[in-house]
């Protein structure tokens, strides 16, 4: 029998797996000039923190969205530096009760920056709360029960609410349309991820040659997270194979044992393009349909398999579901005879 897959084993995925960090130094860029690509995005957030700076005003609450591992607590660390203020991180489904919240806004000083990771997972009343304190800098408590009820306001400091999330869409628009910067974190290009990988090879005192890095950077799915973590497993092979240099073959060779090819997929997105090949004739099906079939979850395919297939064209969303390309079924050397595609049947018809 096939054994479940462990999602938090999976080295291609962006998501953080804890304790990935410890040990070992801090490979997060701490200010805007370290922090490589999304260009557009620095760029804007230049010019909103400059601005802040000469009003000596808070900056305007920021929220940050992009696929797991692009880099979105990094960024937020690295606006709080920029600032020169503190940074108080917490996450949505860390905070459960109003309380929890209510006592976080109140610990808060000046200027200072609160960061909600995964901020879509807020439940609807908690994020009630977070409305006055985003638009007046207020928070407004009940205090009794019953009829002898009522409700005070309690100013708060000017702060700058930094929300993370992978999943704009599912947050409410009221919430939405509270934050006066939004930013979206494309995945990364390959020449930038060689970049971030050569910068953490020196941060770790690991040596690779050009090519190496370029091994690299293009199987990396363009996701930070994903290059440092396969510098640092093809690092281990390179010391105990070779001769801790990591070079162009040391790095193929530990890609293929680690079964992860040109493209930067694994077993994984392979078993998943290839069900929709064999058991949907390529699509189109349904995102429920294919997390039932591949026994993944939906949000997972959703946040972590699909943005990299989408963007290398191998697969296409329509309204009815999803559709293996052709570029699909030639990297995985299959022979292309979609049931979904037909214009071949009517080809076929009209030389009949
Ligand atoms: P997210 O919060 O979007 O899941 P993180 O901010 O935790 O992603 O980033 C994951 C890792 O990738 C970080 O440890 C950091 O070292 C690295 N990283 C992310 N973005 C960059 C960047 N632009 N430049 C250099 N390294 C980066």
């Amino acid at each position: 029998m096939e054994t479940e897959f462990d999602f938090e084993d999976r080295i291609m995925s962006g998501e953080y797996t804890p304790n990935e960090d410890t040990a070992e130094v801090s490979l997060r860029p701490q200010n805007l000039d370290e922090y490589i690509g999304q260009d557009k995005a620095k760029e804007n957030l230049k010019i909103y923190i400059e601005s802040a700076k000469r009003r000596q005003s808070a900056l305007d609450h920021v929220l940050l969205y992009g696929p797991p591992g692009l880099g979105k607590t990094t960024l937020a660390n690295v606006i709080a530096n920029e600032m020169g203020v503190n940074i108080r991180v917490t996450s949505g489904p860390a905070i459960e009760k109003q309380g929890d919240l209510a006592a976080i806004l109140t610990n808060l000083s000046e200027g200072e920056v609160l960061f909600i990771d995964e901020i879509h997972r807020l439940s609807r009343q908690i994020e009630e709360i977070l409305y006055p304190a985003m638009e007046d800098y207020s928070l407004d408590i009940i205090i009794g029960k019953g009829p002898s009820a009522r409700s005070i306001r309690l100013p708060l400091p000017h702060f700058t609410l930094i929300g993370a999330t992978t999943r704009a869409g599912q947050m409410t628009t009221p919430l939405r349309d509270r934050f006066g910067v939004l930013l979206k974190l494309e995945i990364y290009k390959p020449e930038e991820l060689g970049a971030i990988v050569r910068r953490s090879a020196k941060l770790l005192d690991i040596e690779i040659t050009e090519e190496g890095t370029y091994e690299i950077a293009t199987r990396s799915r363009g996701t930070p997270r994903i290059a440092n973590r396969l510098l640092k497993r093809i690092r281990d092979f390179a010391l105990v194979k070779g001769d801790g240099v990591i070079t162009a073959d040391i790095a193929r060779m530990a890609l293929d044992m680690l079964d992860i090819d040109k493209l930067g997929l694994d077993a994984t997105d392979r078993r998943m393009l290839t069900a929709i090949i064999q058991y949907y004739g390529g699509g189109p099906v349904g995102l429920e349909t294919l997390a039932a079939t591949t026994g993944e979850e939906a949000v997972t395919i959703e946040d972590v398999y699909e943005p990299y297939l989408l963007q290398i064209g191998f697969l296409s969303r329509t309204p009815r579901g999803r559709c293996v390309t052709k570029l699909a079924y030639d990297h995985l050397g299959l022979p292309y005879s979609p049931t979904a595609a037909q214009p071949s049947f009517f080809d076929d018809k009209k030389t009949l």
